[in-house]
């Protein structure tokens, strides 16, 4: 089986799965930096405060240590074994109160006193205080059990007496022959001590070794303990008095959160029971417990550092990593998004270019296609004014062929109108010569006279059909229209007459000229007057009318007869070339598109129908009429 492409992304998934992905990685490198600052600020801390405690152990060592020579100074005085033989000595008394108070003096311990064997005190350094010792009994002391026993006690307790704290260092006085006489004891005042922590930043506490606080730089928390007392060691703290009791003793409220060395732990503590802190509010108390113990004794100095610093510290670096993380990661966006818009720049530089190739590809092509066009356009035009040309041609040919289509209808009556002359002609001339060979030169010359009026009137007949039949060139004008109107009547003149037809001609109302081509203006009138004279041929009321209107746009002859008028079916057809009702040989159907195509091309229109009551009417309108020239 064969796995199909993976789905296609669309744009905004993938943003949105690249910014998850940053996210990710930001807070995973926020954390991984928390973390690694955390793990170095603790191990300087914990390095820190073991120094820390390294000096102040010694400085608590050297203080306890300081009067380690003091017991022997004080036992080679005769008069110490001397009283405690003797302690009913008044004087002697006197004397070892007066010598240890000198010693003292130098020595600057709380006090130095001596006690009997049965535990009495019978000489101290203050026995002229009335805090004096002397008198007392110390046998339960177990700084004098245990000098009395080994040789030398220590001890760290409430004065019974001063009720002030000290350090009291017993050591067993012999005489001469050895034998043990009494104990002598110096209570050391470790109040320098702790004024001296308390200036530290971190909290210090001296625990003796049942675990009670009792030197501390943070006073609530002397003489508690770091973990709850059994009853029996509580009872024996009573017994020897060694601490108060009251209010005291109970467990500081510490939780080893975790042990993070051989002598550091983690420790946290209800914010009520901790020391203050520079945290304030925004973090849980915590402590870096590191614990070293003091030589020589067995007790053991304790330091809790605030982490607040480390976290405070791991944060900030958590923090600018993530701003840091989140720069970078702009930084990489925003170079991805410009290659991303330099790719779409290419590849649309690259489309475009693909589209201009396409476009001058196309415009080439068009314009083989356009010059291809063009050259076909000017062969066609070059066609069409050849076709003009010859419809032109042919035009001309048709209009000649129309007039001598009628010069043919008319060739019987000017045969007839010639014949007659000439046979006058014939019998003038055989009478001139009659009258000329009797010499009857008078009549001779008349008859003379009348053969050269009857040639010129032949002449007259013969130049106007010539004139008529001459293919002149299309020509346009000034044209007055009776003289034209006059023309064709004269060359219909003959038929006219033959036939008896009268023509009403109407004053024209108006003397207008119009522009057009004489001739041909000509040929169409003879064309109207040549079919109405065919229409009139079987009537028997034969009138020709001729009327020149002028109208709105220009002048119109309106010729009409009085014949039978066209047929209702060939109104629409007598325009169209070749319609023709006459009988074959006569009408060729040419006359009447021949003239209406004379008519348009002066610019003017030529409509046919009925007349009013009997006939046809032709409507020859033409535009252009200007006034005629006088
Ligand atoms: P032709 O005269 O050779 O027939 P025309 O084009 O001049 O050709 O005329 C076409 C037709 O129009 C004629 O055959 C005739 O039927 C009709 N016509 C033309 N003039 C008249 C008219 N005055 N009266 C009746 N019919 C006419």
């Amino acid at each position: 089986m064969t796995r199909g492409p993976l789905p296609h992304l669309s744009p905004r998934v993938k943003h949105i799965a690249t910014l998850a992905l940053l996210c990710m990685l930001c807070i995973a490198s926020m954390c991984g930096v928390y973390w690694y600052a955390q793990r170095n600020g603790t191990q300087t801390m914990i390095d820190n405060a073991q120094h820390r405690l390294d000096l102040y152990e010694s400085a608590l060592t050297s203080t306890l240590t300081r009067y380690d020579y003091l017991p022997k100074l004080i036992s080679l005085n005769p008069s110490t074994v001397l009283l405690l033989r003797n302690p009913g000595n008044s004087e002697m008394a006197v004397m070892l109160n007066r010598y240890l108070a000198e010693v003292n003096a130098g020595a600057h311990a709380s006090a130095i006193y001596v006690i009997d064997l049965d535990g009495k005190t019978i000489a101290a350094s203050n026995w002229n205080r009335p805090d004096s010792f002397v008198g007392e009994n110390y046998s339960y002391r177990p700084y004098f059990v245990d000098a009395l026993r080994t040789g030398s006690g220590r001890f760290y307790g409430l004065g019974t007496v001063s009720r002030t704290p000290g350090y009291y260092y017993a050591t067993r006085i012999h005489d001469a022959d050895g034998t043990k006489v009494g104990v002598v004891v110096i209570k050391i005042d470790l109040d320098m001590i702790e004024a001296m922590w308390k200036r530290s930043p971190e909290t210090l506490i001296l625990v003796d070794s049942n675990g009670v606080v009792f030197l501390t730089s943070f006073a609530a928390w002397k003489y508690r303990t770091l973990k709850p007392l059994l009853l029996a060691t509580r009872k024996r703290i009573e017994n020897t008095r060694q601490y108060e009791i009251v209010g005291g003793l109970e467990p500081i409220g510490l939780v080893e959160a975790r042990r993070l060395d051989e002598h550091a732990t983690l420790q946290t503590i209800a914010r009520k029971l901790a020391p203050p802190s520079r945290a304030g509010l925004s973090f849980e108390p915590e402590f870096i417990a590191v614990t070293q113990a003091v030589p020589g004794t067995n007790w053991q100095i304790m330091s809790f550092s605030d982490t607040y610093s480390i976290r405070q510290a791991s944060r900030s670096a958590a923090l600018l990593a993530g701003f840091g993380f989140a720069l970078a990661a702009i930084g990489f966006l925003y170079l991805m998004q410009r290659r991303r818009i330099v790719a779409q720049q290419l590849a649309m530089r690259a489309t475009l270019k693909q589209m201009n190739d396409e476009l001058e590809r196309k415009v080439l092509r068009r314009t083989e296609a356009l010059t291809k066009a063009n050259r076909n356009l000017r062969n066609e035009v070059t066609g069409h004014r050849r076709t003009e040309q010859q419809l032109k041609t042919t035009v001309e040919e048709l209009v000649q062929a129309g007039k001598l289509a009628l010069l043919g209808q008319m060739a019987a009556s000017v045969t007839h109108e010639l014949n007659q002359p000439l046979v006058a002609l014939r019998i003038l001339s055989d009478n001139a010569i009659q009258f000329l060979k009797i010499g009857r030169n008078d009549e001779g010359i008349d008859n003379l006279h009348s053969i050269v009026r009857l040639t010129e009137r032949m002449s007259s007949i013969t130049s106007q059909l010539r004139r008529f039949a001459y293919k002149s060139p299309a020509f346009l004008g000034v044209v007055e229209i009776d003289r034209v109107i006059a023309n064709a009547l004269s060359l219909m003149d003959l038929r006219i007459r033959r036939e008896g037809v009268m023509v009403a001609r109407e004053p024209a109302t108006t003397d207008l000229c119009v522009v057009a081509d004489p001739n041909r203006l000509e040929q169409v009138l003879v064309n109207l007057f040549a079919n109405a004279l065919d229409a009139m041929e079987s009537s028997a009321t034969r009138i020709l009318s001729i009327r020149v209107i002028e109208e709105a746009d220009g002048v119109a002859i309106v010729v009409s007869d009085s014949g039978a008028g066209i047929g209702l079916e060939n109104l629409d057809h007598i325009f169209e070339p070749f319609f023709t009702t006459k009988k074959q040989g006569v009408g060729l159907g040419l006359g009447l598109a021949i003239s209406q195509g004379i008519v348009r091309d002066m610019g003017g229109r030529l409509r046919g129908g009925n007349g009013a009551h009997r006939g046809a009417e032709f409507h020859l309108h033409l535009h252009i009429s200007v006034p005629c020239e006088t």
